[in-house]
């Protein structure tokens, strides 16, 4: 049920084109920023910035290889963000019913900072930013306004290697998995030495990422560790909406 994105990491050149496109839709200033070593630009998610092309650099066998992973809200089936706002500010993130989009209100404006860091923190994916100046809570909303008139998100309309796809849940789940079919027969036959190493590790590697609990669903070719700390969902210690939500139950 629902809208879901799939992502095939192993597509994206990393040409920004989604990360741009996603700054014009929402208005967001051109922020500068400085050169930090890395092509990463700007360096993290920022209330100007939903998305963010992610690059890691590693060497395989003497080569190196580079990751791509273009970051954004996994629109969580059932979203730690909106369970912990609920907590203080009822409806400060809310679920579209019809799509599963997971959308930051202007409620959020409500929210103190402390607030919203422990809402930052609930997130697997440590996706959300305050905004200092408005005091509001954003990150990606999928394009809502474009999804319900029809369109798709400007990430996916931008992207012009076939890195990203949209459409009802089921179908991107079934494309997910078709993707991981398809990337196990290649390794069957690996075509040269190095090829036969890195689809060795692929082998042993190649995963969707924890596609039952997200509405974005991410194909990736190297373990998760190998892209960004937050890629993959962490196990986390129980938080504080988690511990209340506990002692709200009853004692059987
Ligand atoms: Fe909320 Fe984070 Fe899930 Fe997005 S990825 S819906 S911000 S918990
Ligand atoms: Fe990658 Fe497509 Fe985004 Fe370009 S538009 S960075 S190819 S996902």
């Amino acid at each position: 049920h629902g809208k879901s994105i799939f992502i095939d990491t192993t597509r994206c050149t990393a040409c920004r084109g989604c990360q741009v496109a996603c700054k014009q839709w929402h208005d967001h200033e051109a922020v500068p920023t400085k050169q930090t070593g890395t092509h990463q630009n700007p360096p993290d998610l920022t209330p100007n910035n939903f998305k963010l092309v992610r690059f890691s650099e590693h060497k395989i066998d003497g080569h190196v290889h580079w990751l791509f992973f273009p970051d954004q809200c996994r629109h969580c089936l059932q979203p730690a963000c909106k369970a912990t706002a609920d907590m203080y500010v009822e409806d400060a993130i809310v679920v579209d019913e019809a799509t599963g989009i997971v959308v930051c209100t202007e409620k959020t404006k409500e929210l103190t900072k402390e607030q919203c860091d422990e809402i930052i923190d609930s997130c697997p994916y440590n996706i959300p930013r305050r905004n200092e100046i408005s005091g509001e809570l954003v990150k990606c909303d999928m394009c809502i306004d474009r999804v319900q008139a029809g369109l798709v998100p400007m990430c996916v309309k931008s992207c012009c290697t076939g890195a990203m796809s949209f459409g009802e849940r089921e179908d991107m789940l079934i494309k997910a998995k078709l993707r991981l079919t398809e990337a196990q027969a290649e390794i069957e036959r690996p075509k040269s030495e190095l090829e036969t190493k890195i689809v060795c590790d692929v082998h042993k590697s190649c995963t969707i990422l924890d596609e039952e609990d997200l509405g974005v669903i991410y194909f990736l070719e190297m373990p998760r560790e190998m892209y960004h700390q937050y890629a993959g969902r962490e196990i986390k210690p129980l938080n504080r909406a988690d511990f209340l939500a506990g002692l709200a139950k009853p004692f059987k």
